[in-house]
């Protein structure tokens, strides 16, 4: 890796961005970019105030040009959370679009707008700094907290590059491809994939602002090849998909159609093929390894995994005694583990919780998996919450959640391990009906699963809700499920 993107060298008038109505080409991108790492007087990190925006965009790659770490900042987190994240990654400035009102928290910190001026007005063309040392940390970015306060990861420059070049493999990800999605700029999904991804490649984004289906079919249907989205957003569309023909023909007509940041319900998926012909790839990533694996376009991965290993990515299955599962177990659930040139540098500040976090070289995720016979990782969920530990047996929450969002009258649906004296789990259903006023019956449901699994995942007990709890990636935060340990 020489430079981080090289298209920004070429003065070219391709597009880079597209928010709304506003677009830079890379040579004004490279500009504009340029003007703003200049003013930037600081070897500090920098903190960038993450709207979904033109602004944000270039504030990261005008940080990224600087050589400092860019640290973006979530601007639906709470006062608590923003001054933690102030504390601990020690920001020297904030970059801003003019006129945003920042919170108290940010107060301190020296506060420089990102100004876009008109097509033909930079003010002058700065050179664009010499690249800094791959293993210089480019961003430090804080994971979702959906089982714990979240934790800031350092990514380097080799790290972003080596994740990007990977999906450009799996994917055949070329400068010609315009990425659509609507995804917050604060993660590694919508950032990093979403808006460096195509910068990487000398492609184009075009960002919704705000998401919305007739958004995706807008951008689908005049010449976005590729969307991104997470769980919650493809379930939107296969809802729309049934009284929509354009926004149909729009999914139908895309070279990619990509789900990730949890797992795509199996209905969801189902619905999407039979209204499009279209299979949802699936790719499976964290803050701290970037993206581990993803299903191949055409490949032979069956909906429901995540695929199989990316280029330089090393993957492998542990089970509770420290054992490695060899390939033909395709049985047996076991702790993924990786080991690559994606991986994170470290915790911020947090050198116990980074030890602990490896098993000599390998990344412990704390994510649960089997294996296909064609070496497709299946998750079953999260070690913490996701594994249930119920009259001897071990039971992943997500199969049961896939039976269960398969009636007809179940909206949404998340399966917990609640203390039970007899069973040392029970197994709880949290349902939220797709009709208020005509539930589902409690032993319908419960039927329904030990009729497609097995007898013992039945769950013991169903709960009704309005809504689940969900972050603002639309995971399901489980700790905050009514009575439960936050
Ligand atoms: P925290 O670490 O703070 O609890 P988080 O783990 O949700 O939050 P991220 O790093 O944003 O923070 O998310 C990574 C996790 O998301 C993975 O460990 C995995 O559990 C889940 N995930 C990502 N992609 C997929 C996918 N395609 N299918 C299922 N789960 C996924
Ligand atoms: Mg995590």
């Amino acid at each position: 890796m020489s430079l981080l993107f090289p298209a920004l060298h070429t003065a070219s008038s391709h597009t880079a961005l597209r928010f709304g109505d506003r677009a830079l080409s890379y040579r004004r991108l490279a500009a504009v970019a340029s003007g703003v790492a200049a003013r930037l007087h600081t070897s500090a990190p920098v903190a960038v105030w993450a709207t979904p925006t033109l602004e944000t965009a270039v504030g990261v790659v005008a940080g990224l040009l600087a050589g400092v770490p860019v640290v973006p900042m979530n601007p639906k987190s709470g006062e608590r959370e923003l001054t933690h994240i102030v504390n601990d990654s020690a920001p020297g400035a904030v970059l801003t679009e003019p006129g945003a009102e920042l919170p108290e928290a940010l107060g301190s910190l020296l506060r420089t707008d990102v100004e876009i001026p008109a097509e033909g007005e930079e003010d002058e063309s700065w050179p664009l700094p010499t690249e800094p040392n791959p293993e210089t940390a480019a961003l430090i970015v804080y994971t979702s907290g959906t089982t714990g306060p979240p934790k800031g990861v350092v990514l380097s420059r080799r790290a972003v590059a080596s994740s990007l070049d990977a999906l450009e493999d799996a994917w055949q990800w070329t400068a010609d491809d315009v990425l659509v999605h609507g995804l917050p700029l604060f993660h590694v999904h919508g950032l990093i994939l979403g808006v460096l991804g195509p910068l990487r490649r000398g492609g184009a984004l075009r960002h919704l602002g705000r998401f919305s289906t007739e958004g995706v079919t807008r951008e689908l249907a005049s010449g976005g090849t590729m969307l991104f989205g997470v769980p919650t957003m493809y379930h939107r569309l296969a809802d729309a998909c049934a009284s929509d023909p354009d926004l149909v023909r729009a999914l139908a007509g895309a070279r990619l159609l990509v789900s990730g940041s949890a797992a795509l319900p199996l209905h969801d998926h189902d619905r999407l093929t039979a209204a499009t012909g279209q299979r949802v790839i699936e790719r499976y990533g964290m803050t701290e390894t970037l993206m581990n694996t993803s299903v191949r376009p055409g490949g032979t991965s069956s909906p429901g995994t995540v695929g199989v290993p990316l280029r330089d990515v090393d993957l492998r299955l542990v089970d509770d005694a420290g054992q490695r599962l060899p390939a033909e177990d395709t049985e047996t659930v076991g702790e993924v583990q990786v080991r690559g040139p994606n991986l994170f540098t470290e915790y911020l500040n947090r050198p116990d919780a980074t030890a602990e976090a490896f098993d000599g070289g390998w990344f412990r995720t704390g994510d649960m998996a089997t294996r296909d016979a064609d070496g497709s990782v299946r998750l079953v969920g999260r070690k913490a919450t996701d594994l249930i530990k119920s009259g001897g047996y071990k039971i992943g929450a997500g199969e049961i959640e896939n039976v269960l969002l398969g009636h007809p009258a179940v909206a949404e649906a998340a399966v917990t391990g609640e203390p039970d004296d007899d069973l040392g789990e029970r197994i709880v259903a949290w349902i939220v009906p797709a009709s208020p006023q005509q539930p589902p019956l409690a032993d319908e449901l419960t039927d329904l699963v030990a009729d497609q699994l097995a007898p013992h995942k039945r769950p013991r007990e169903v709960r009704f809700l309005d809504a689940l709890p969900r972050n603002d990636m639309g995971k399901i935060v489980k700790r905050e499920l009514p009575g439960r340990q936050q």
